[in-house]
This record gives structure tokens, C-alpha cells and sequence, in this order.
């Protein structure tokens, strides 16, 4: 969420934003309630002194005895009562509208952030290893898989329905060592190593950004405001909700769970193997900081690092590209994908996704923290992902695999794979 007074001044700046991230917001309909509800709470003010005034004077004519005044002040108060109570019947109406409107503003976009209208206009930032060159006939992960039993899509599919799955044997020691990994890396920076909540209520997801707009993509607990996270940054964040915390040094968080994604609007996309899913693990990371530009930038590019620090422990070829206005959510202010290589795909895959959101979730969830002169001031987030499996087993499985059929295994995950060097067939 934006502050008010920053939107009355910047409204022709976020009218273009809206358009540039597709979001059907009307700026000049938000301020319009945003002076009507500011009007109603002005007269709703004058009538609620007056009615003050009157219970204070009706004590003291009846004293003097003054019956005639007494009753006059008595008819005036419930004449300001009835006007109140329809004042206060709009105000309550027009600030509901108005409050639907502020959640569907989007943040303001950084200003190094590349104008473009889809995924198609991000620019690659740079590039790191060497995208490998078969001499033999490279199968995809889902043959590999197959091949190895790492995992069964199939059965998945009977039991979970479509984008689901089995991960199996060494598929599922893979799976879990990439994450511990992943956790271990991150404990070794400092990082507190959260696991969180994977059902949250519908205030969680809209304090972070999530809803309204990502409402049709969560899987929601029938008859209940409880919702199955899509990321573990919705109760991490939600975890200081409401709350002034001590930000003297960046509060740095890692999650670990479970995610769930509907996937809405990609019927169709991905449909072969383990990239798009709809339940799929993941340890994220979060940083929580001071509203100060300059700190942020260089927290986003440090959990770039450590992203990238992870794909070469994996020994793995990306590229890291910023992402366009077009590609950016609601929430973010400036973002960074990590894509990894996908022989498969000839082509570079998502598997990270690194953002600062500025005070846009703080402002929501009214989370702040005291400045240098005891100001209380929201708080500045960053998330990124650190590993998110089964994705990264693609890349994992694919650029690995050996003409013999066999996956090397870098020696980073072997201790989490009970010093398997290789998978081979049994
Ligand atoms: P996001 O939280 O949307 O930025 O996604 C972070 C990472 O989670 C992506 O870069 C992917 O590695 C992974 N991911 C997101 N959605 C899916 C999905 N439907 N299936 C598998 N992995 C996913």
C-alpha cells in the first residue's frame, strides 16, 4: 500500500504505473473518495463536539431548571444523533470503496528498472558458467527420471490430479538435499531459519500483497478464512504484523515449506515434467531493513549473491536478468530473476526471483520500527528465493547427466546424499 499524501501528489505517475504492471486501478475515482470520505469525517467531527457540547450543557440547565432549554437541547441531540448516524452510514460506505481501491494500487517502480511489456522484454544482467555441449543423445528430466525412478508423474496424476507427483529413492534424497543445503547455507550467513505456517488467513495474504489480486491463484480451506501459502513470505512477513521491531541491523529470515499455486491462467504452459506444479518446496529467503533506498539495493544484490553463490555450489550455468515494468507485480518496486539452464528447453529456466518491495507490504501489514528520533517509520522488505525444488532438479538432473545414463552429483549436496557421488540405474 502507498501513503495518501503520496498518491494525491504523484497520481499521474501512478496511473502510468497501473497501466505499465496491468492493473485495473482508477486513481482519479480513489481520490475523489479519498476527498469524500475526508469531507465526511470533517462534519462527522463538528457534529460529534456539538453532541459533547449539549451532554455537557443538558446537567447544568436542569440544575438552573431551565426546562424549557433542557428540552430544546434534547430535541437538538438526537437531531445531531440521526444526522450523525447517516453520516457516519457513508462514511462507513465510501472509506469501504476506498479501501478496496488503495489495495489494488501498485507500488512505484525504480527508476533503473527496464520499460517493457512481458517476460520477453527483461535484459539479461549477466552470465555465469558454461552451458554444456552433448555428445550423445541428452534425455530431459522426465526420461532421466523415468530411467533412474526419481520420480512417478503418472501415478502422481492419478492420485494428486495434473502437475502432480512422486518424488522417489535418490529423486527424493536430491529433493531434500538441495534444500538442506540451501537451509545450511543460509543458517552460515546468519539467516534465522524459520518453518512457518502453510495455512494463513486472508488478512496475512492481503497485509503482503498477495491478495486481492493473487486471490485466484490460492488454494483456500472450504468455509474458512484460511488459505494454503503459495510462498512462506506471506507468514514470515505476517510474523511482525502490527508490530514496531528493531531493524538496527536487517532482520534476515529464511523460510522452509511447503508452497501451493493454483497456477491459474497457465493451462496449457509447462505441462510436461516438474516445471510448473502445483505443490512444490521451497526456502526463501527475507530481509527486513531500515526505509532507506541505498540499504535495500544493496540487500537485494547480496540475496542475488547468495542466490547465485547456491547455483554454483550446484555447479549449475545461469543468467540473472531484470525484470521489466510489464513483469513486475503489484507489489514490486524492483526485481531480479535467476534463470538456470534447461538443456531441455534450450533455454534458460526460472528458478529464482529476488524483489524489493520498499515499505509497500509494511505499510499493509503495519509493521515499523523506531528511527534515530524516536519516529516510528515503516519498514523496508526484500524476498528471494534461495532453492525451490522439484524446479531446480531439472536444471539438476538435465545439465548432470552422463552418456552412460548416470547423474554426477556435486560434491556440495553429496553429504546430504550419504556421499553418493553419481545415480545410477539400479
Ligand atoms: P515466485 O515466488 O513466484 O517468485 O517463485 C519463486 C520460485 O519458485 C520460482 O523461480 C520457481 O523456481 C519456483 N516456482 C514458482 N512457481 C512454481 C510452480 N508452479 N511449480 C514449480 N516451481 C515453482
Amino acid at each position: 500500500m502507498l501513503d495518501i499524501r503520496f498518491i494525491r501528489e504523484h497520481a499521474a505517475q501512478i496511473e502510468q504505473v497501473a497501466v505499465q504492471k496491468k492493473i485495473a486501478v482508477s486513481v482519479p475515482e480513489l481520490l475523489d473518495l479519498d476527498e469524500r470520505r475526508r469531507e465526511l469525517l470533517g462534519q462527522i467531527e463538528v457534529l460529534r463536539n456539538e453532541r459533547n457540547r449539549i451532554s455537557q450543557t443538558i446537567p447544568q440547565l436542569m440544575r438552573a431548571n431551565e426546562h424549557e432549554e433542557v428540552a430544546k437541547a434534547k430535541q437538538r441531540a438526537n437531531e445531531v444523533n440521526t444526522e450523525l448516524g447517516q453520516l457516519e452510514g457513508s462514511h462507513e460506505e465510501i472509506n469501504g470503496k476506498y479501501r478496496e481501491l488503495m489495495l489494488l494500487v501498485p507500488n512505484v517502480v525504480s527508476p533503473d528498472t527496464p520499460v517493457g511489456a512481458s517476460d520477453d522484454d527483461n535484459v539479461e544482467v549477466r552470465r555465469h558458467g558454461t552451458v554444456p555441449e552433448f555428445a550423445f543423445n541428452a534425455k530431459d528430466h522426465v526420461a532421466l527420471g523415468e530411467a533412474l525412478d526419481l520420480f512417478d508423474i503418472p501415478r502422481g496424476v492419478k492420485v494428486g490430479g495434473t502437475r502432480s507427483y512422486f518424488l522417489k529413492g535418490a529423486g527424493l534424497h536430491l529433493h531434500r538435499a538441495v534444500q538442506q543445503l540451501a537451509i545450511d547455507y543460509l543458517h552460515g550467513l546468519g539467516y534465522t531459519v524459520m518453518d512457518v505456517p502453510l495455512l494463513a488467513r486472508g488478512e496475512a495474504f492481503a497485509g503482503t500483497g498477495f491478495f486481492p489480486t493473487g486471490k485466484d491463484q490460492t488454494y483456500r480451506i472450504e468455509e474458512e478464512d484460511k488459505w494454503l501459502v503459495g510462498t512462506s513470505e506471506v507468514p514470515l512477513i505476517s510474523y511482525y504484523a502490527d508490530e514496531i521491531i528493531d531493524v538496527g541491523e536487517p532482520v534476515r529470515l529464511a523460510g522452509v515449506s511447503n508452497c501451493f499455486r493454483k497456477e491459474a491462467g497457465s493451462a496449457g504452459r509447462d505441462v510436461r515434467g516438474l516445471y510448473r506444479v502445483h505443490q512444490f518446496a521451497k526456502v526463501e529467503q527475507v530481509v527486513l531493513c531500515r526505509d532507506d533506498h541505498e540499504l535495500a539495493e544493496r540487500l537485494l544484490q547480496e540475496m542475488v549473491g547468495n542466490a547465485e553463490t547456491l547455483l554454483q555450489m550446484l555447479e549449475l550455468p545461469y543468467r540473472v536478468v531484470a525484470v521489466c515494468t510489464g513483469d513486475l507485480s503489484q507489489k514490486n518496486y524492483k526485481q531480479y530473476d535467476i534463470e538456470t539452464w534447461m538443456p531441455s528447453r534450450g533455454n534458460y529456466g526460472e528458478t529464482h526471483s529476488a524483489s524489493n518491495v520498499t515499505d509497500f507490504q509494511a505499510r499493509r501489514s503495519g509493521i515499523r520500527y523506531r528511527d534515530e528520533n524516536g519516529r516510528n517509520r515503516y519498514c523496508f522488505t526484500l524476498n528471494n528465493t534461495i532453492a525451490a525444488t522439484p524446479r531446480i532438479l531439472i536444471p539438476l538432473l538435465e545439465n548432470h547427466q552422463r552418456e552412460d545414463g548416470s547423474i554426477y552429483i556435486p560434491p556440495a549436496l553429496r553429504k546430504y546424499m550419504h556421499g553418493l557421488e553419481e545415480i545410477k540405474a539400479q
